[in-house]
Parts: structure tokens; sequence; C-alpha cells
């Protein structure tokens, strides 16, 4: 394999991919390492042409996709799958590039997108109908499941392969054809993934990646037309809401994967030492800026001190670097919005009388000091609003009750963690929390087989498991009399 860059100027592929055709839109537009600070591409800045060209091309396709057999599918996926495993080294280092995830981070991000791509492989087989027992003796009924059409699908840059795969797994099994568009910061990997795409021999017009700098113009495109089946998007809530609202028009059906405010809580049973490590995990990893990752650690009063203490250590430990560089823990903020609200969260927690035991500034470039904050209260910004960065509030609790309540005021309702050894407490505290994913003494429970999504204003649908599938299919019944 030979490696697609020479120091931090990427030669790959930087066209849109519309039918089976890399092109170059009427206009470009330069992408920037958020490590660097330097452009590293320009990429093809595409418009109402490109989406108009790219719908007919996914209708088309549509067409022939949706008769192959779950078989031929199947197979082609696994053929995917085993070529992005192939440049699975390559990827990991685009991601690095075009987004500031760590590198050794990011090679567990690509093989992750690639495991969607294997379990839908395998899954395509398993679209089973029913047949129901009728009450009259002349009649059979069946019910069978087909793919729901055209699928616009719509990334954020935190994840550039994974959110890509999580939708492109699940829709091509079942048979819809997609146009993804990826987040103006990250189109290069999506666009690697579909270059892998063409060359398992995957037919053109199946996927095509819209890459575009203003996404209203070209998503309007899809939106409006009634062709496009469905809409499935992860980003953040409020552009979540537009583009439900803007899908009414026609009815499509809609997948929504959007914002969290993840509780992380820590009861007095727990192993300290590990809930430490597993707060690393959950808070740290692509520098704060995940989904699921934890926004409010909530500690039981009687083991703060001991907690705070240790998880100020090893988190003064972490090593802030080039995202390209194998031993770095911790990347830069993805860009300037993201650094200045991450900035915003930490000054106004200070303000109110938070103090920092780790951090609590703003390094070179787009780069934030992994940051622990102590003295928290629920008024601060930290606790109402996501803020996808590396800073970990702590505060304290005194019962089960209260931090029951206080976990779940939130209008998010994506992921939620609890450590403890107490079995039924564990039963309870899971019970209660309005979440769609609990991570039990377990900080990653995200896997390819499993449901993810969040109830509340963290959206609808999910992605992974069979539950995934489902979102791209629909039923039809058959009434047949004799
Ligand atoms: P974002 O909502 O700003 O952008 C996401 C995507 O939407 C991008 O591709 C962007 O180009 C597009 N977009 C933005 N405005 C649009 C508009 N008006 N019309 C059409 N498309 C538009 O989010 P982001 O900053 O890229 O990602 C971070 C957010 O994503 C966070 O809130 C995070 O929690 C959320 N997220 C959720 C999940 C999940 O599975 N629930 C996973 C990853 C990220």
């Amino acid at each position: 394999m030979t490696d697609i860059f020479s120091g931090q100027i990427f030669s790959g592929q930087t066209g849109a991919l519309i039918g089976d055709t890399f092109t170059q839109a009427a206009q470009q537009y330069a992408l920037t390492s958020p490590s660097s600070g330097k452009e590293i591409a320009r990429v093809a800045d595409c418009g109402v042409l490109e989406a108009h060209q790219a719908l007919e091309a996914s209708i088309a396709a549509f067409a022939t996709w949706r008769k192959t057999t779950a078989y031929e599918r199947s197979s082609l996926l696994r053929k995917w799958f085993n070529l992005i495993l192939r440049d699975e080294q390559s990827i990991a280092r685009l991601i690095a590039l075009e987004m500031g995830k760590p590198v050794t981070e990011a090679l567990g991000e690509v093989r992750y997108a690639a495991s969607f791509i294997e379990w839908y492989a395998e899954e395509a087989k398993r679209v089973y109908g029913e047949v129901l027992p009728s009450q009259f003796g002349h009649k059979r009924l069946f019910a069978t499941k087909h793919p729901v059409g055209p699928v616009y699908a719509v990334t954020p840059w935190n994840f550039p392969a994974a959110m890509a795969t999580r939708k492109l797994g699940p829709a091509l099994a079942a048979g819809c054809t997609v146009i993804l568009k990826p987040a103006e910061q990250s189109p290069l990997t999506a666009l690697k993934l579909a270059e892998l795409w063409l060359e398992a021999g995957g037919p053109q017009g199946v996927i095509q990646v819209i890459t575009c700098s203003d996404p209203v113009a070209v998503s309007g495109v899809f939106l409006d037309d009634p062709r496009v089946r469905k809409i499935t998007f992860t980003g953040s809530t409020e552009v979540g809401r537009i583009l439900t609202r803007q899908s009414a028009e026609t009815l499509k059906r809609v997948s929504m994967e959007l914002g969290g405010h993840a509780p992380f809580i820590v009861f007095e049973d727990a192993d300290i030492d590990r809930a430490v490590q597993d707060v690393i995990a959950c808070k740290f990893r692509n520098a704060g800026q995940t989904c699921v990752c934890t926004n409010r650690v909530y500690v039981q009063r009687n083991i703060l001190e001991e907690f705070t203490a240790k998880l100020s250590v090893a988190v003064a430990a972490l090593r802030v670097g080039d995202p390209l560089i194998a031993s770095t823990q911790i990347g830069p903020l993805v860009d300037a919005q993201g650094l200045a609200k991450v900035k915003a969260h930490v000054a106004d927690a200070l303000t109110l009388g938070a103090t920092a035991s780790v951090g609590g500034h703003a390094l070179e470039g787009l780069f934030f000091e992994p940051t622990v904050l102590s003295g928290v209260t629920a008024d601060m910004l930290v606790m109402r609003e996501e803020t996808f960065g590396p800073v970990a509030p702590v505060i304290a609790f005194d019962s089960e009750a209260e931090v029951i309540a206080a976990a779940n005021d939130t209008p998010f309702g994506l992921a939620a963690y609890l450590w403890t050894k107490d079995l039924a407490r564990a039963v309870r505290v899971t019970e209660s929390l309005e979440y769609g994913i609990i991570g039990l003494n377990d900080p990653v429970p995200s896997t390819a087989q499993a449901p993810f999504g969040g109830i509340k204003q963290s959206g609808f649908g999910r992605e992974g498991g069979h539950w995934g599938l489902d979102e791209y299919l629909y039923v039809k019944y058959v009434s047949m009399a004799l």
C-alpha cells in the first residue's frame, strides 16, 4: 500500500463522487488541518447543480440496486469491509489529518467503522418476512420487507468514517441507494471510503458523496424532492430540528442521532481507580468531542476528594500534541468555533466559583489543556450544554435519588454512565435513567450489533443491530384470497 501523504499535503481524492465519477465542481473550498492550521486540500464545493445530478443518479441506481439479491449485496459489503481494513492505516491518518483525532485512536475508529459494514454484510441475508395465520380458510397473509428508497445521509466531523458506515452499512444491506453529505470539515475520509466501494465493485450511483462548504442549498434539493424517501442525520440537535421540519413537507422517513449531555455517576462503592480510568476513556477520547462523552461527572461526596485527586493526576499525564504522532492522546479542537465554546464554558465555570485542579487554559492554535473542574454547580454552562472539549466538570452528590434527578434534568437523553458494585442499586439507577444508552461500569458501550440512539432531544431512531436495518425497510402486507 502506498502512503497517500507527503508531509501534511494530501494527494488523494478531493472531487465529489457523482454517479461513478469523482468530479471537481465549478468551485472548490480550502480544507485546513486543525493541528497545523495549514491548507491540506481543495475540495469540490458542490452546489444545487451537482446535487440534482446526484439525485437523478441515485434514483436511477435504486431501480436496479433494489432488485439485487441479499446475497449479492452481502458479498459486495464484505469485499468493501476487507478493503477498508486493508487501508486502515491510511484512513486513520486521513482522519487525524482532516479533523485532528489522534491517529492511534483514529485507527480504532476505522475498525469500528468497518465493523458496521461487516455486521450488515451478514445481516443483509436475514431480512425475514412473516406468514400470518388467517381466521379465514381461503386467505393467506404475508408481511415482507423492502428498501424504503433513495436515502440522504448527513454526517458530522467527529467520526468521519464511523458515522458514514453506521448509515451506509444498513442502508446498502437493505437495498437503498445513498447520497452521503459529509461535514465540511471532514470530506476526505468519506471520499476515500467511496473510492474503496468502487474498487470493491460497487455499482454506479449506489453510494455518492456530495462535498460542500455550505450544506443548506445542497440539502434543500434532497429534502424537497419526494423521491428521496429517507433522511438519516447525525449532528447537533439544532440542525436536526431544522432537517426534521424540512422533511415534513414530503413526509420522509427520518432518523435523528443528535446531541448528548451524558452524566457519569460514581457511587461510593465503586472501584475508584477503575472509575478514574474510565472517565479518561469516556471523556477525553477525541478531545471530548463525541456525542456520548460524559459532560458531567457526579461523585458521591465521601469519595469526592480521593476521586478528584486521582483524576487530576491522570488528566495531567495525558499527552497533548500532533494527532499524526502515534503516542498523542489529545489533539486539537476541530475548529475555532469549537475552541471558543470550550473557552466560554471554562471561563463561565471559573467565574461562578469552580476551580481548575488541572488545565483550564487554551494552548497554541486550536489546542486546549485537558482540564478537571471542581467546585462545579448546576447553574454553570458546563452542566447544561454539551461542551465538546477536553473538560471534565466534577460535582458532588449525596443521595441516589438526588443524583438520578440531576442526571435526568436535561433536554437530552443519549448516553448515561454509572459506576457501582451494588447490584440492586445498579438495576434501580439503570431503570431510572432516561437515556437511550447506559454504560454500567462501561465507558464505551457502542458496538455494531447493539442499538445506538437517544430519546428526548437527542433524537429518534436507532443505528446498529437489527434496529438499524429496520430504519431502511418498510413492511408490505399481502393478503391473498384463494
Ligand atoms: P452540525 O449539526 O453542525 O453538523 C452536522 C452535519 O449537518 C454536517 O454535515 C453539516 O454540514 C450539516 N448541516 C449543518 N447545518 C445544516 C443545514 N442547515 N442543512 C443541512 N445540513 C446542515 O454538527 P457537528 O458540529 O458536525 O457535530 C457535532 C454534533 O453532532 C454534536 O452535537 C454531537 O453530539 C452530535 N453527534 C451525535 C451523534 C449521535 O449518534 N447521536 C454522533 C456524533 C455526533
